[in-house]
């Protein structure tokens, strides 16, 4: 296995929030999750959103709530300026896969596609946050993955990352 080259630097208050959200999980077995923010320029993860009342949320995937997501990027952005953009998604995985399936793996590189159109004047990089239980799920492991673009070949490749938690 090839060793993970970029590390992905999560703040608490994002994995409190991802914590929270993963009560759910305990109740009903189904996935869950939602989008991770961060500042331009900062590779830091700033804000984890959770999917939304009105999500669509399965044991083998989740659809967020379109509405909610619409409403809270308003109220993202009012906070926290034009410096703050969507830098990638989390979700949860109940049978403890820590590999994306091939839907994620092209869900992450929409996001990215998106994100390289909406800042095409940058290098970017879109992150996928897959969450499992260790012991429980007040007990969650973290696993990242990262979607950018080779400089020389001009492929976006998925690669696994290194998941790191800061204040
Ligand atoms: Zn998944």
């Amino acid at each position: 296995m090839d060793e993970p080259k970029v590390a992905v630097r999560v703040s608490s208050r994002a994995t409190a929030r991802i914590s929270g959200e993963l009560r759910d999980v305990v109740f009903d077995g189904c996935e869950t999750g939602g989008f991770l923010y961060g500042l331009r320029g900062d590779d830091k993860i700033e804000i984890a959103t959770g999917p939304g009342p009105n999500a669509q949320r399965t044991p083998t995937g989740v659809k967020f709530d379109g509405d909610y997501i619409r409403s809270l990027d308003a109220q993202l952005y009012a906070g926290w300026g034009d410096e703050l953009s969507v830098v990638g998604r989390w979700h949860s995985h109940p049978d403890r896969t820590k590999e994306l399936s091939q839907v994620d793996r092209e869900g992450a590189i929409f996001g990215f596609l998106n994100l390289e159109k909406l800042h095409s004047d940058e290098d970017v990089a879109y992150l996928e946050l897959v969450v499992t239980e260790r012991s429980s799920w007040d007990d969650p492991d973290f696993h990242a993955y990262v979607v950018t673009r080779d400089p020389v070949s001009g492929r976006v490749t998925v690669e696994p990352a290194e998941f790191e938690e800061v204040d």
